[in-house]
């Protein structure tokens, strides 16, 4: 116990439901409640700096009107209140504190409900329209249906494929909600926040709009936390941590690409900021959109089971076409440097239309491993079972699993040779190849190394969207929230990763991957095509995903989902643990398994060595809880985790718990 030195603020930092929302977090993902409160917090105020004071007023009620002051009875300061605030129905914080009036009285008259907090009206602001402009956009017929659905608290889903106008839809729901005076939180993943996508909310609203997002500096962050605090930011747009943002007014909470990984935080408490939001929406009895050209299998559940309402916009708005798909099958090509033939014609095809064209591979650097031809040796990484991949434009080797970089080294370390060859392709292999076969056109590539400088992300993105004939090469980074009028041609390199996985998400990601990349082609007016290269053109999956969509596809999946007693059909629970002995993970989660009392609706499964088994310089381990039943689950992790601590071992390694992991490898 410490003593208490300081009151910091007169007023709760966090309002009675984000409480209730910390608890309930607490409970749901079984994690000490200081560290819960911690993450809800803006650092500063971590630090011990003040919120600033809510912009509230003391007003009085119905019932304190009527009330006569001399029925208080013994209690001066009360009946000095009463009396001030039948004269002048309401007083700011200036007032109370110039009657010196404290929180004791006012909390003893609040209590009597004679008097009541309000949030003061911004003045002059809420009288001029919340609309700048429409940009001459009227919503289209689905468009209205979506919006008119959205009428009451409870969670939709608007499942809108890439580019049918979802954007349009929140916009027109957070309308009414401002229109009301109220408030709107809107939640993206984390590089989905784009000055595009802000520049859309600044068109259309006249409100002021906070973001919050990880390139703020503490400062900056306290600020956007104050003005939603106190009601003067009317929108606020944020990433994940963005769900803790004290909102009084809060009357409407979307979640954009609600699929997206990174809505899970993966370190220390592992929330999921979407499902959050959910429960947030429940809290406050709002309405919550969950928006998403392909959304999570757990999302459509809830649908099927009724939990949540599903609202299709099934298609492309303004009259652009929806791309269409072609299987590139790979088997028994010759590739150049990942690149088939036909894909080589294609690309060249379109550049001479004066399209744009966008490359797609998922691995940056150069290329993946770096072999010696004399005697087999590959690069690998000293601390992970990982190999090394080869960046070229600095010449050296980088572990993409612990970010360590070494030279390349001239001579082959087992045989002493200098016979080595970079094997595979990255962004940088592909760039350069593809300037040698197309000399003449501009290529843009767009991954974490190309970007690391501030600005040269939005540079590249501007020179791209002058619209001239050019390549544009990236990773993910390219696929999110960008809109690029001129690519009629997405070819994507790889997309086989799911079906080699031990992980029995990678098909839905697969999925999901394939249309949001495929989906920046043909935005406008110009029909879009998108070609995948596989070695799997037979598989009956691929072929319903790009025949049938999404909806079909995601169909199958859960129906095996289902057979195999899998996740949402199941609930999961994953205690990790690491250490820098090798075997010291495993003993310890043995442990935890063996003290555990028997619990048949419960299966455990492992400890097993994770696949990745060492990474920068641990051991890693893993125990999987799965079940029917979640209460039993949670019932059963919640002794897990009591044996987890008592353990002797624990003191060696590092565990945690992660609910509802998204990631099992
Ligand atoms: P999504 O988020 O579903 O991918 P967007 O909201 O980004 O789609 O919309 C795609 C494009 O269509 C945008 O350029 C947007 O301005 C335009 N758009 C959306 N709805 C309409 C509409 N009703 N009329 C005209 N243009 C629209
Ligand atoms: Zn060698
Ligand atoms: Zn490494």
């Amino acid at each position: 116990m410490k003593h208490i030195i300081e009151i910091i603020d007169q007023e709760p930092v966090l309002s009675d439901r984000l409480l209730q929302l910390c608890h309930w977090a607490t409970d749901y993902y079984h994690h000490p409640i200081g560290d819960v409160l911690s993450n809800a917090l803006p650092v500063s105020l971590r630090k011990g700096a003040p919120a600033q004071e809510p912009n509230l007023n003391l007003t009085i009620t119905d019932t304190g009107k009527a009330f006569d002051p001399a029925d208080i009875g013994r209690a001066p300061r009360q009946r000095a209140l009463l009396q001030a605030l039948q004269l002048k129905s309401a007083l700011n914080k200036d007032d109370l504190r110039d009657l010196d009036i404290k929180s004791p009285v006012i909390a003893a008259l609040v209590k009597k409900n004679l008097v009541a907090w309000q949030i003061r009206e911004p003045d002059a602001k809420r009288s001029v329209d919340v609309i700048r402009s429409y940009d001459q956009i009227e919503p289209s017929n689905q468009q209205q249906d979506a919006i008119n659905l959205i009428d009451q608290p409870g969670t939709y889903l608007l499942h809108g494929i890439t580019g049918s106008g979802k954007t349009e839809v929140y916009l027109r729901a957070i309308e009414e909600v401002l229109r009301k005076n109220e408030q709107a939180l809107v939640l993206v993943p984390e590089i989905g926040l784009t000055p595009q996508t802000l520049s859309r909310f600044t068109q259309r609203f006249t409100v002021p709009i906070e973001t919050i997002h990880s390139g703020l500096t503490n400062r900056e962050r306290l600020k956007a936390w104050q003005n939603a605090a106190e009601g003067k930011a009317q929108i606020v747009i944020g990433t994940r941590s963005a769900i803790f943002t004290p909102l009084p007014n809060l009357g409407l909470l979307v979640v954009d690409e609600e699929h997206d990984g990174s809505f899970k935080q993966q370190e220390g408490f592992r929330y999921s900021a979407r499902d959050l939001a959910v429960m947030r929406g429940q809290l406050e009895k709002i309405p919550v959109i969950l928006g998403s050209a392909t959304p999570a299998l757990e999302s459509l559940h809830n649908c099927n089971l009724g939990k949540y309402k599903l609202i299709k916009l099934p298609e492309r708005s303004a009259g652009a076409r929806r791309e269409t798909y072609q299987l590139l099958n790979l088997r028994n090509k010759e590739l150049k440097s990942g690149l088939s033939p036909e894909l080589i014609v294609q690309i060249r095809d379109e550049l001479e239309k004066g399209n744009q064209v966008l490359v797609f591979i998922n691995r940056r650097g150069f290329a993946p491993v770096l072999f010696c031809q004399e005697c087999q040796w590959i690069a690998k990484c000293d601390r992970c079972d990982a190999r090394l991949t080869l960046h070229l434009e600095r010449r050296f080797l980088m572990c993409h699993h612990c970010g360590v970089q070494l030279r390349v080294p001239n001579k082959c370390g087992e045989c002493h040779s200098g016979q080595f060859i970079p094997l595979g392709a990255g962004t940088q292999r592909v760039e350069e190849t593809l300037s040698s076969i197309y000399p003449t056109y501009p290529i843009y590539r767009i991954d974490r190394d190309s970007t690391l400088s501030k600005g040269s992300l939005e540079n590249l993105v501007n020179r791209i969207q002058e619209g001239q004939p050019a390549i544009l090469v990236g990773t993910q980074m390219l696929a999110k929230g960008h809109h690029f009028a001129g690519v009629t041609l997405v070819a994507m390199l790889e997309i086989d990763a799911g079906f080699f996985s031990s992980d029995y998400k990678a098909m839905e990601r697969t999925g999901q991957l394939i249309l949001q990349v495929g989906g920046r082609a043909g935005r406008e007016a110009r029909q879009g095509k998108v070609m995948l290269q596989t070695q799997f053109a037979d598989q009956p999956i691929l072929q319903q995903l790009i025949r049938d969509g999404y909806s079909a596809f995601a169909e199958t999946i859960l129906a095996e989902r289902k057979l195999n007693d899998l996740p949402p059909f199941t609930y999961q629970c994953l205690f990790r643990a690491e250490s820098t002995q090798r075997n010291s993970a495993m003993d310890f989660l043995e442990e935890v398994s063996a003290k555990l009392p028997p619990e048949p609706s419960v299966e455990m499964l492992g400890p097993i060595p994770q696949t990745m088994e060492k990474r920068a310089g641990r051991f890693r381990a893993q125990l999987l809880f799965s079940s029917r039943s979640r209460s039993l689950l949670h019932r059963l992790v919640k002794e897990g985790v009591a044996v987890a601590q008592a353990s002797k071992r624990s003191n060696r390694i590092r565990w945690s718990l992660d609910i509802d992991p998204v990631d099992l490898v």
